[in-house]
């Protein structure tokens, strides 16, 4: 008993260290994306040097996935539930990754309808511009990244489908493996994971279908918004951690 408070205890502790730091650092990142976001709207900057700031951002993003996923951690529900618009939020993706794709010769072509789920915008953000990140940096020498949504009765999926270098079992399985990356030094190996952990704490799943030197397709599944799922989820949730 004694041994299981004391990890209670450090476990509070850590969360409460985490969730305070995350917040710390997170505040001024937001504020740089911004900033970078005005930027990029401006007009008097050229397009080929926005690129810049589109890797900019998404590293940023990286960076604050990073962070994310330790206060995941520390809190497992995410701080915001609302009613996702699919098209907007993925419109919104793109428009955030499209110097990157121009840079690497990609073409985007969005085929999206209004689909509606619950979740937080943030967290979707963050999975799309990983997975779409992934799919840019597979095309080195061009390629196109299609998008699809679809929506049955229970469910939304996002398809992501790039025309890319794919990856055998052996990468598959180790998809989602924190530090595990084949890009050297200009991966991380973090976004995967992130993705991973992001989609579970909004009731998701993650399918992957790739092949060596074949496209790569990664689908996404949540729960389709239904009057049922909207009443659930917007409830407010007690706390799961333990309080002194
Ligand atoms: P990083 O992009 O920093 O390497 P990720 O977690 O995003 O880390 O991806 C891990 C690894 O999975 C990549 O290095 C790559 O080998 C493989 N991978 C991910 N997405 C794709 C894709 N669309 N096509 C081919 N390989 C991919
Ligand atoms: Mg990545």
């Amino acid at each position: 008993v004694l041994r299981r408070l004391i990890r209670m205890e450090k476990m509070e502790v850590v969360s409460h260290l985490a969730a305070s730091i995350s917040h710390e650092i997170r505040n001024p990142l937001t504020a740089t994306r911004g900033f970078l976001q005005l930027l990029m709207e401006s007009k008097d900057i050229p397009e080929d040097k926005k690129k810049y700031i589109s890797i900019a951002v998404s590293e940023l993003d990286q960076a604050e996935g990073i962070i994310r996923y330790y206060l995941t951690f520390a809190k497992p529900t995410p701080e915001k539930l609302e009613v996702l618009n699919l098209e907007e939020e993925i419109e919104k993706a793109i428009r955030i990754l499209e110097p990157l794709a121009n840079m690497n010769a990609v073409d985007i072509r969005p085929h999206l309808h209004s689909c509606k789920m619950v979740g937080n915008t943030g967290f979707l953000q963050q999975i799309l511009i990983n997975i779409m990140k992934n799919g840019i940096e597979a095309m080195p020498n061009g390629g196109v990244l299609s998008i699809y949504t679809k929506q049955d009765s229970s469910k939304v999926s996002i398809i992501i489908a790039d025309e890319g270098v794919g990856m055998d079992e052996a990468q598959k399985s180790r998809l989602g493996e924190p530090y595990f990356s084949t890009k050297e030094s200009k991966g991380t190996g973090h976004g995967m994971m992130v993705v991973f952990r992001l989609v579970e704490t909004m009731n998701g799943s993650v399918q992957v279908d790739s092949e060596k030197r074949k496209e790569t397709t990664i689908t996404l599944i949540f729960p389709a918004l239904s009057e049922t799922t909207k009443k659930i989820l917007l409830q407010p949730r007690p706390g799961i951690l333990f309080k002194p």
